[in-house]
């Protein structure tokens, strides 16, 4: 029987000291930081940054540093089935990942230097987001084409003697503001055969002329370092092309597939939370004789979001070991992350209903997780993009064996 829903006992070891470092360690002092806020940004963020930096000290001490690296580069060799483990306990709290140094967009391109990058590109930047001297951005997203369709990208790169000289246009680019580098897709080619092969990569040293942040742009959640960027007659070394000319959508996809599957494991931590505060509060709240808990239709809610999370945890672990043993993962990845932003929304919003007027307030985590949560729907592949995907995969499983059996996640079932 080969099918094991158990980890190693090592693994076992580091979830279960991820979990009481969260839970003991970065919890209380994320409590803390929330109860130190003054409205001041830059006082806040200042007293955020020195909060995050103790606890990143104390994080590498108890060995509990960068979980999805290799050892070589300082981390603990966790592939990704422990890392949806070590990721779902992580995200218990907000500022768990950037503790043990696994937040997005560091960690897609952490992943993406590592596989890409030539030997100095690696110590050059790789190392210090390794380190956690330094932080970085992913740019590829333009306000004036559709996201979706990378094929419509109209930043242009143009190699002048041994420099390629950009000018473009992108927006919400997470973590540009203190980046010191960017990874950014622009064109580099004119026609080429397929038009997937059009763009190219960079990294970016930042600040840099002609790198202009235009702004923080404001969104339903507040601000949040999701940047407009104008790039004009930026110059950037050959030597700083990633990958080859014309691997910019490869890369990207080879990114983006693990990425979004690390944005599950963490929506699944937020999840639980949701579910934990749903029942927390059904188990408290007294009306029309009852606790809400012993209400029908509270316990419906509980039940659809506890399915949902049940049915959340397997995908992603499936999806997991898909990509940890060399199997297809992408319609996998496609179902996972679909499904569980979907999830996500869903069980946040029962959790608002079951707190009424306390889950509208920002007494609770539940409002700043509600607006977070919606971006989870388009960002990373947009639900019909994926749903595109999923339905092209089945059609075409259909045709070649005659049963979509093979699109269903490839189990023996
Ligand atoms: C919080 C946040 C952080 C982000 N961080 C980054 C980042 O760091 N770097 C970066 O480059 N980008 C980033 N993005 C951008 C994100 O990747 C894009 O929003 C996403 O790719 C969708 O692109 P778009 O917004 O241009 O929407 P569009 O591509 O214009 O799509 C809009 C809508 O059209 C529909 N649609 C699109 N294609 C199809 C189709 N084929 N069939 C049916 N319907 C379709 C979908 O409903 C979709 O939601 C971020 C976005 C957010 C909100």
């Amino acid at each position: 029987m080969a099918i094991d829903f158990t980890f190693d006992a090592a693994v076992e070891d580091v979830r279960a000291r991820v979990r009481e470092f969260v839970a003991g360690v970065v919890a209380p002092a994320e409590e803390e930081l929330r109860g130190r806020r003054t409205g001041d940004e830059r006082a806040d963020r200042r007293d955020l940054v020195a909060t995050i930096t103790a606890l990143r000290a104390r994080a590498r001490r108890e060995g509990l540093w960068l979980p999805h690296m290799p050892e070589e580069w300082g981390g603990m060799g966790l592939g990704p089935t422990a890392m949806a483990a070590v990721s779902a306990e992580a995200a218990r709290s907000p500022i768990g990942p950037y503790v043990l140094n696994c937040q997005a967009p560091d960690e897609g391109n952490q992943h993406t230097l590592l596989h890409w990058a030539t030997d100095e590109q690696k110590e050059r930047y790789l190392r210090p987001l390794c380190e956690g001297t330094a932080r970085s951005c992913f740019a590829m997203t333009e306000p004036e084409v559709a996201g979706s369709d990378p094929t419509l990208i109209q930043t242009r790169a143009v190699l002048d003697g041994d420099e390629w000289v950009i000018d473009g246009h992108k927006w919400f680019i997470s973590g540009a503001k203190r980046a010191s580098f960017a990874i950014l897709i622009a064109r580099t080619e004119g026609e080429p055969e397929i038009p997937q092969a059009a763009n190219s990569a960079f990294i970016v040293d930042l600040p840099a002329e002609g790198w202009e942040v235009v702004r923080d742009i404001e969104t339903m959640a507040g601000s949040h370092n999701h940047c407009e960027i104008r790039i004009s007659g930026l110059r950037v070394p050959a030597a700083n092309l990633l990958g080859g000319r014309g691997q910019g959508h490869l890369l990207g996809q080879a990114r983006l597939g693990p990425a979004r599957l690390a944005h599950c494991m963490r929506w699944i931590a937020q999840c639980e939370t949701a579910l934990d505060l749903m029942v927390g509060r059904a188990l408290t709240r007294y009306a029309h004789g009852s606790h809400l808990a012993d209400k029908q239709g509270i316990q419906w809610l509980i039940a659809d979001s506890t399915v949902e999370l049940y049915q959340a945890k397997l995908m992603v672990l499936h999806a997991a070991y898909r990509i940890e043993h060399g199997l297809p993962y992408k319609t996998e990845v496609s179902m996972t992350k679909h499904f569980v932003a979907n999830a996500l929304w869903r069980i946040v919003d029962r959790a608002v209903q079951v707190h009424g007027a306390l889950g509208y307030s920002t007494d609770t985590p539940l409002a700043d997780m509600l607006t977070q949560a919606r971006w989870s729907r388009f960002a990373d592949g947009a639900d019909e993009v994926h749903q595109m995907t999923i339905a092209r995969n089945a059609i075409a499983a259909f045709r070649a064996d005659g049963t979509t059996a093979s699109a269903t996640g490839d189990l023996p079932l």
